[in-house]
């Protein structure tokens, strides 16, 4: 038989071709193993100068695509896109990355994830953390890059307590200013708005004395800048990381999964709080990026949600990072 002859999809659905290589194996080389069951830890990490960048996965959210998740797209160009981008059928993956960023001085969180869930989707990043031999004790400083539940409900344990407990929390000024208004909260006219406000409250009610607000333009750590990208929230922030001649930019939510918006930079995802600022963003954001080569961590990236952006000739391409084992 050829190897053409076997590359046919009734070749490949029957198995003849694996069905043939074991019979082919010595007996010894068929001992059986049991299966794990469980994925491996997800960490990855980069070296950026004298820093290190460690990017430790929350776990994902995989679910039916809603109807308005592209708020000014069709469904049907929307379930094309993630077709395209072979996720299960009628359904989208959102994954959930914050970064952890090694100053050499000083541990530097970037977002929280979902927090404890009971499903183990997300909630991963605790597990991950351990994994990657750091303790929640150890990190010195927490930064909040926007108010959306999969960022900050990681910053209390099931149980309530604050899980780093001896790290400096801060947030954006016009994030804690827009969320924290009980006028806008009483404004908010979706369930969806509703929810985050409510959420809003349930994570940071009793922090109010403990988070500090930082502004737009300012370094919160050393090389680590906060840069304002509004649209997706009020208070919107990205980040520069710059060690020696090494830089790189956590761009948070600029944009959601890259299969639909960064191909489609003009579809606004429903989760954007002013669609047309973050569509302005978006652009300005990426053809920075793309010009200046910049690294670019992702929080809803794909694991290990790094990489550069191209432009093309609608919109632009994530390219990723090549997995590197050594630093
Ligand atoms: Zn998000």
């Amino acid at each position: 038989m050829t190897v053409t002859s076997q590359l046919n999809r009734r070749g490949l659905l029957t198995g003849t071709a694996a069905v043939i290589g074991a019979a082919a194996l010595p007996a010894a080389a068929r001992a059986t193993a049991p299966l794990s069951g469980t994925q491996a830890p997800g960490f990855y990490r980069i070296k950026l100068g004298a820093y290190e960048v460690t990017i430790l996965n929350d776990g994902a959210r995989t679910f039916p695509l809603p109807d308005t998740f592209v708020s000014n797209a069709s469904k049907d160009q929307a379930l094309r896109a993630a077709a395209d981008a072979f996720m299960p059928d009628g359904k989208i993956t959102v994954p959930f990355n914050p970064t952890l960023i090694n100053t050499g001085s000083k541990l530097v969180l970037i977002d929280t994830g979902n927090g404890p869930s009971p499903d183990g989707a997300v909630g991963r990043l605790f597990a991950n953390l351990a994994a990657a031999g750091v303790k929640p004790e150890q990190i010195d400083l927490v930064v909040i890059s926007h108010m959306h539940p999969d960022h900050i409900n990681g910053l209390r344990t099931a149980a309530g307590k604050i899980a780093f407990p001896h790290a400096q929390i801060i947030a954006p000024e016009p994030e804690w200013a827009f969320w924290m208004n009980d006028e806008n909260m009483a404004k908010a006219s979706d369930t969806m708005t509703r929810n985050y406000f409510a959420n809003t409250r349930k994570i940071l009610t009793g922090l109010e004395d403990r988070i500090v607000r930082y502004a737009w333009g300012k370094e919160v750590a050393p090389g680590i800048t906060a840069i304002a990208t509004p649209g997706h929230t009020p208070g919107h922030t990205s980040f520069t990381v710059v060690s020696g001649n090494s830089q790189m930019m956590v761009q948070s939510d600029v944009t959601n999964i890259p299969e639909l918006f960064l191909r489609n930079p003009d579809w606004h995802v429903a989760y954007d709080h002013d669609p047309a600022l973050a569509q302005q963003t978006r652009h300005e954001f990426y053809d920075m990026a793309s010009v200046e080569k910049m690294l670019i961590a992702g929080y809803h990236f794909p694991f290990p949600s790094a990489g550069y952006v191209e432009k093309t000739a609608t919109g632009y391409r994530l390219v990723p990072v090549q997995w590197s084992a050594v630093l």
